[in-house]
């Protein structure tokens, strides 16, 4: 299994991406559909390593801000940017 991160924009457009296969390593059963991806991954790699690693500091940004050697406003501003994508990728 390889280790390509999934992409999420199209680089032609830049429109969102939708997964239109899912398949099965073990029986090779494939599914074709228009499935949109979980809101999670509509955040760049950066960002979801970001949420991972907030989610694995009990969200302690201090803890955070420990660990990547920056500021604790920086990772705050951080925080928020991911917040404000998410919630406005909802409402649309
Ligand atoms: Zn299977």
């Amino acid at each position: 299994m390889n280790n390509i991160k999934l992409p999420n924009q199209c680089p032609a457009c830049n429109e969102p991406l939708v997964v239109t296969q899912l398949s099965c390593n073990a029986c090779q059963t494939t599914i074709n559909g228009s499935f949109v991806l979980p809101q999670f991954l509509k955040l760049n790699v950066a960002e979801q390593n970001f949420v991972m690693q907030f989610f694995l500091n009990s969200g302690s940004l201090k803890e955070m801000a420990k660990q990547l050697h920056v500021s604790y406003p920086t990772v705050r501003n951080q925080l928020d940017d991911i917040i404000s994508k998410l919630t406005n990728t909802t409402s649309k």
